[in-house]
């Protein structure tokens, strides 16, 4: 398998958001993969093995930091880069969303100047076996 096919996952159920980060990270190379809810994100994560997962932390049903639990309770992604996106600005957020897996961490509103630079950040975390994330030139659309 060559990891350079492998997508960001993108957990996100707003769907203004969803075209936005998806919009920025094609610009940049990277495909993306897009689920609305955490289930269907862990169904998706578990199937595509994704170079990174963005996880958005206010989903309906099971939040964001339950997701992460569950992303880690598999051996395939348990070193796979989380980076939670969330407009909780509370302290202590962030060390909730490490605590429960997250590797990263970025605040809403999304800067688009800044935002795929922040995710970059992540997915070269050393040890995380990522090549497979760098983008791509003259993929698919
Ligand atoms: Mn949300």
């Amino acid at each position: 398998m060559t990891t350079g096919d492998r997508p960001i996952l993108l957990i996100e159920d707003n769907e203004q958001n969803r075209y936005l980060l998806t919009f920025l990270l094609e610009q940049h190379g990277y495909r993306v993969v897009s689920a609305a809810d955490g289930a269907r994100g862990i169904a998706a994560a578990r199937s595509l093995a994704p170079a990174l997962i963005l996880l958005d932390i206010q989903l309906p049903t099971m939040d964001g930091y339950a997701v992460a639990r569950a992303l880690r309770e598999h051996d395939a992604l348990r070193d796979t880069p989380i980076v939670a996106v969330t407009s909780y600005a509370m302290p202590g957020d962030r060390e909730k969303a490490l605590e429960a897996g997250c590797t990263g961490y970025i605040e809403k509103p999304i800067n688009p100047q800044t935002f795929v630079a922040e995710m970059e950040r992540s997915l070269k975390r050393p040890g995380d076996a990522l090549a497979g994330a760098s983008p791509s030139v003259g993929g698919q659309p």
